[in-house]
C-alpha cells in the first residue's frame, strides 16, 4: 500500500498529517479547502516498475494499490475499474486522428465512473473503523455508494433534495440505502448530509469534500497508461460536473510522471453543457488571472449527472488542468444526443447523456483546431445509457411492423 505522507490543501497549501483532517482543511472552508493526498514519490518511483501493477494480478483498480492510500484488506467485494480500452481505428481514420481509444467506465459495478471513487471510499470507511456511511447527491454517486455499502453489509444515508426524479431513486432503493428526501435545495442537502455524518460517525462520500473520491478517480489515469503499453495519448477528453472526475484524472498522470513511469502528461479537456458551465467559466477567469472563486451559475441540461450549478472540486480541477496544457469546451444539449447515438451506432457502447457529451466535446476541439488532426486522443465514457434509456431515443426511427412471413420481410430489406 502506498503510505500517504501528507493530506494538503489545494487552496493555502497547508498540510496535515494523514487522516488527521478527513475532510476539508479547517481555515478555507468545504468549498475552497478540498485536501490532496501525498506520497513520497521518490521512494515511489525507485519501488516501481512498468510490471509492478501487472505483478500484483488484481483485475480490479486495486492492482495501483501501491498508489492508493488503502490497502487491498480493506476492499469492499465489488470490482471497480479494469475496464476495457477499445482502440477505435475506422473512427479515428474518418475524423483525421492518428489514434482514438474509448475508455467504456460504464462497465462498473454500478455502471459509472463513480464507482473508481466509492472503491477507495468505503475502503477508507473499513480502514477507520466506521459503521456507515453517506452521501448527499440525486444520481451516480449516491448509487454507487449504496451499492458498495450492500455488498458491505454497511447502512447507507442518502439525502436527495425533496425535487429528486423517481427514476434515479430505483437503483439507490434496491440496494437498500436509507433515503432522505430533504425539502430543501441541493445545497441545503448537502449540507444537512456533513452536520449528520459528523454527528453520527457516518463517512461522508459527498462530492469533492472527501479526499479518498479524487484516489479512486485516478486510477482511470493509471490504467490508461498502462492499457497503452506506457503510451499516453496526447488528448485525453472528459465530461465534467463538479471536476472531482477530472481532477482525478489529471493527478494521476501528474503522479505517474513524479513516479518516472510517464515523461508527460496527456492535454486533458474538460467538457460541460453549455446550460451548466461553471468550470469551464472558472478555468475562463483562472487563464484571465482573476482567483477561481467556486461561483453558482445556472444548471439546466439534458445531461443530469453534469448538470451541476455550484461545483464542489472546481479549485482542484481547474489547476490541475491548466497544468496539463488542457481546457474546457461546451457543448449544446443537441450534440449530447447526436454523440450518444453516433457512439452508440459506431462504437457499440451505449453511454447515458453526461458521458456522451465528451464525444460530443472531441467533435468541437476538433473543429476549433484546440485538437489538431494526426493527434492521439483517448475519451472517457463515465456513465451507462441504460440508467436512463429513454432520453437516448430522440429522433431514431420506429420499429417496422410486418406480419410474421418471410415475404413481408423481404419485401422491407434493403438487401
Ligand atoms: C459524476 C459524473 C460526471 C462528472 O464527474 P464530476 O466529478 O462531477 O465532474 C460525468 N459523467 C457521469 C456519468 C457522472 O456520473
Ligand atoms: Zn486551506
Amino acid at each position: 500500500m502506498g503510505e500517504p505522507t501528507a493530506f494538503r490543501c489545494v487552496s493555502c497549501g497547508e498540510t496535515f498529517d494523514p487522516w488527521a483532517v478527513e475532510y476539508t482543511c479547517p481555515s478555507c472552508g468545504p468549498l475552497k479547502g478540498t485536501l490532496e493526498v501525498l506520497y513520497d514519490y521518490r521512494a515511489l518511483a525507485r519501488r516501481l516498475t512498468p510490471k509492478t501493477f501487472a505483478e500484483t494480478q488484481q483485475h480490479s483498480l486495486w492492482r495501483y494499490e501501491e498508489l492508493l492510500p488503502v490497502g487491498r484488506e480493506h476492499a469492499v467485494n465489488l470490482r471497480a475499474g479494469y475496464t476495457p480500452l477499445y482502440a477505435c481505428r475506422t473512427l479515428a481514420i474518418e475524423l483525421g486522428l492518428r489514434g482514438l481509444w474509448i475508455k467504456d467506465d460504464s462497465l462498473n459495478p454500478t455502471a459509472s465512473y463513480k464507482d473508481r471513487a466509492t472503491a477507495i471510499t468505503t475502503g477508507a470507511a473499513r480502514k477507520l473503523g466506521r459503521a456507515a456511511c453517506s452521501c448527499a447527491s440525486t444520481g451516480n454517486a449516491a448509487t454507487s455508494l449504496a451499492g458498495f455499502c450492500a455488498s458491505a453489509g454497511m447502512p447507507c444515508f442518502i439525502f436527495v433534495p425533496g425535487t429528486a426524479p423517481r427514476p434515479k431513486l430505483a437503483q439507490l432503493k434496491a440496494f437498500g440505502a436509507v433515503v432522505f428526501a430533504v425539502d430543501g435545495t441541493y445545497d441545503q442537502a448537502f449540507d444537512l448530509c456533513a452536520e449528520a455524518s459528523t454527528k453520527f460517525d457516518w463517512f461522508n462520500r459527498s462530492a469533492a469534500v472527501n479526499p479518498m473520491n479524487v484516489e479512486g478517480k485516478k486510477t482511470g489515469a493509471l490504467e490508461l497508461w498502462e492499457q497503452l503499453r506506457g503510451e499516453l495519448p496526447d488528448y485525453v477528453v472528459v465530461s465534467v460536473g463538479d471536476g472531482s472526475v477530472i481532477a482525478g484524472l489529471c493527478k494521476g498522470f501528474q503522479e505517474l510522471v513524479e513516479i518516472e513511469l510517464a515523461d508527460r502528461m496527456p492535454a486533458v479537456f474538460g467538457v460541460q453543457a453549455e446550460g451548466a458551465p461553471a468550470v469551464a467559466h472558472a478555468f475562463t477567469r483562472h487563464t484571465q488571472g482573476q482567483p477561481i472563486v467556486p461561483a453558482e451559475e445556472p444548471a439546466q441540461t439534458l445531461a443530469d449527472s453534469i448538470s451541476v450549478g455550484h461545483p464542489r472540486d472546481v479549485v482542484k480541477a481547474v489547476r490541475y488542468v491548466a497544468d496539463t496544457g488542457g481546457g474546457f469546451v461546451t457543448v449544446s444539449d443537441a450534440e449530447i444526443a447526436e454523440s450518444g447515438q453516433e457512439l452508440a451506432r459506431r462504437v457499440g457502447v451505449f453511454a447515458e447523456p453526461a458521458a456522451a457529451a465528451s464525444y460530443a466535446g472531441l467533435l468541437r476541439l476538433l473543429d476549433a483546431g484546440d485538437v489538431p488532426p494526426d493527434a492521439r486522443v483517448a475519451v472517457f465514457i463515465t456513465g451507462s445509457g441504460l440508467k436512463d434509456p429513454e432520453s437516448m431515443l430522440h429522433g431514431l426511427p420506429a420499429p417496422t411492423k410486418i406480419p410474421p412471413e418471410l415475404e413481408a420481410l423481404e419485401e422491407h430489406l434493403d438487401l
